[in-house]
């Protein structure tokens, strides 16, 4: 009885580990939801030609031709003087970065820092994305990126990285119409059903991750691998015990024992 509850145990530990792997870089964190919807009030305080969709997500035709991947893009604002698509970074640290790197650091004064992929490049391709998708030249849209008040940018690009309180002056300051003003709202309608559809990929794509995860549950608690329906059995390594598939080195599935 014992060791049926610390399998259980030991395979609930592993498929939570999974888990947060499987869809761990989708979920944004809720330090950067904070950021987020302190944006969202700002962009929608902006005047009424300027219309604001946030949480945008779109199918992912670049990366895969099938759609059945999905870009979250922050926030994207479409007015007369062109589409912003915005991309919001809650650092707190000092951040480094030029237009083309591939990776920024941010960096603090008592810790380590840490890389982090180049926001403009992201965001350049939230903006081909939806170029792509909306069918416009990519000349009417402008990314820009910002970060949270509490960071300091030392930052050398040509695209605009600003803080958070420049973002409203920034976009004002683009006074020249680009788009004609009849089409401002059905562009918008446009983006609206694209969300609609990459939103309802994305909800496919969770359901099937739970379905995975259950099918994995089933299967381990049967003792069986789930990778390749081997015998898990039960092995002592360098660093402790582990499950591990009986058809190693076939197969490598392995399962830490954690206590
Ligand atoms: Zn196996």
């Amino acid at each position: 009885m014992a060791l049926l509850a610390i399998i259980l145990f030991v395979v609930l530990l592993c498929l939570i580990i999974k888990g947060v792997q499987d869809t761990g870089d989708r979920n944004p964190t809720a330090i950067g939801k904070v950021g987020e919807n302190e944006v969202s009030f700002i962009l929608h305080s902006l005047p009424e030609d300027f219309l604001v969709l946030d949480d945008v997500i779109i199918p992912d035709q670049v990366t895969d031709p099938n759609k059945k991947f999905t870009t979250q893009i922050d926030h994207v604002v479409v007015s007369p003087f062109g589409i912003f698509v915005i991309e919001t970074k809650n650092y707190s640290g000092w951040i480094f970065g030029k237009e083309k790197s591939e990776r920024w650091k941010e960096t603090f004064k008592t810790t380590d820092g840490h890389f982090f992929y180049n926001p403009v490049k992201q965001n350049w391709g939230h903006a081909y994305a939806l170029a792509e998708h909306l069918k416009l030249t990519i000349r009417v849209f402008k990314p820009i990126v910002v970060f949270s008040n509490e960071c300091e940018l030392h930052v050398d690009t040509t695209t605009p990285v600003v803080y958070m309180s420049q973002l409203k002056e920034l976009i004002l300051n683009f006074t020249q119409e680009i788009i004609p003003r009849r089409d401002v709202a059905l562009i918008f309608d446009r983006l609206s059903r694209l969300k609609l559809i990459g939103e309802e990929i994305e909800e496919e794509h969770v359901q099937s991750i739970g379905e995975r995860f259950i099918e994995r549950e089933t299967t381990m608690r049967q003792g069986k691998c789930p990778r390749c329906g081997g015998e898990l059995k039960l092995r002592n390594g360098k660093y402790g015990a582990f499950y591990g598939c009986a058809n190693y080195p076939k197969c490598r599935f392995t399962c830490d024992l954690q206590e």
